[in-house]
């Protein structure tokens, strides 16, 4: 810290990214990331002509992947925002919306860090102990914000059960990260068409395998979305590049890529889930791209490790009630072998040691 930073951000926690290592030799399920690459309509659409027009300021609105969005999902563009990557989405919502709030103690871990950078008094409501949220437990005042299905648990609440919170008090915003929703919850969009009070966030960089593009979107009410619009407008107008709004609009309209590559993550992930049980893992019911496990013979820290030195890249959390657990994103079904070839080898020299 220099002697000049500001007061203001003396006691600022950034948040802490996954470990994105330059060598490709590791096999990389820390970022859940989307092992396969996007739809091949997304390479199509890199023309000279888009490289050409690269000279040109970006259409600020990004219609073209608007427009998109609003087809793949049956709404007006009106009903759709888009910005750079969905944490860029929920820093503007939470600027435009939350001046408190409350989400669970367990749970994407941007939302404190916003909280903190954006002076929003957060209050933490714990999961329950077997890590499911239960929105009985939330007031009925406060904004909520969600991630459903959560991170890193993968757990999901069905659309009803967020509609009744809606409907409780509809002077509170509830703001829903889809962030890992196509692979195999229930989405609450099409509820924006009945509560003004619902702001679904969503990214491309999970189902639809853009991580490195950065484009994520919000839905809401027309009104919602202008006030997304405000903060933006008056913090970077070009926030979506000409590339992204082209690429992104391919990669949408392409819907049974996408819908395909999830069904193959789906299906992975319930392989290796039952193998994971078979071999005495404990886990999470995860309806999202990783898996949230933990074995009783072997600290979840020192399994990080000796992943890692078998060239296994997965995540953990030094923190109290999930220090135990790793969160192992779903990769190929080649690379998923390697995984389940070192937890065995781990398991057994812990046995022998
Ligand atoms: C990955 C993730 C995001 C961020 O996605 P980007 O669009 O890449 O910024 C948002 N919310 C949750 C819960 C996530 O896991």
């Amino acid at each position: 810290m220099s002697q000049y930073l500001s007061e203001r951000w003396k006691e600022l926690t950034p948040y802490v990214p996954g470990e994105q290592p330059q060598n490709q030799t590791f096999i990389k399920l820390n970022t859940n990331e989307l092992p396969y690459p996007p739809s091949p309509a997304v390479r199509r659409s890199i023309t000279e002509g888009e490289i050409d027009n690269l000279r040109l300021y970006p259409e600020p609105d990004g219609n073209i992947f608007r427009q998109s969005l609003a087809d793949y999902y049956g709404i007006s563009r009106e009903q759709v925002y888009v910005g750079n990557g969905s944490d860029e989405v929920l820093a503007f919502a939470f600027m435009a919306f939350l001046d408190r709030v409350q989400y669970a103690d367990i749970t994407y871990g941007f939302y404190p860090v916003y909280s903190g950078l954006f002076k929003c008094e957060a209050k933490e409501i714990p999961l329950r102990k077997d890590f499911s949220l239960n929105l009985d437990d939330y007031d009925a005042v406060t904004p909520i914000i969600l991630a459903n299905p959560n991170a890193p648990t993968g757990i999901a609440l069905s659309p009803d059960v967020i509609e009744k919170k809606l409907l409780e008090n509809t002077e509170r915003i509830i703001i829903v990260d889809e962030a890992y929703v196509a692979f195999g919850a229930e989405s609450v969009l099409p509820l924006i068409k009945k509560h003004d009070n619902l702001l679904v966030i969503g990214t491309t960089s999970k189902s639809w395998g853009l991580a490195g593009l950065r484009a994520g979107m919000a839905f809401g009410s027309p009104a919602l979305i202008q006030d997304l619009n405000l903060i933006k407008y008056s913090f970077n107008s070009y926030n979506l590049n000409r590339l992204t709004n082209v690429l992104a609009a391919a990669a949408v309209d392409d819907k049974e890529y996408e819908e395909d590559v999830c069904q193959k993550i789906i299906s992975t992930r319930t392989r290796i889930s039952k193998e994971l049980t078979e071999l005495g893992f404990l886990q999470t019911d995860s309806k999202a791209n990783f898996l949230f496990v933990k074995h009783e013979k072997i600290r979840g820290k020192i399994f990080l490790q000796k992943l890692r030195e078998k060239g296994i890249l997965v995540r953990h959390f030094d923190r109290p009630k999930i220090d135990e657990y790793l969160r192992v994103s779903i990769g190929r079904d080649r690379e998923m072998d390697q995984f389940l070839l070192a937890v065995k080898e781990i398991l057994l020299e812990e046995q022998n040691a």
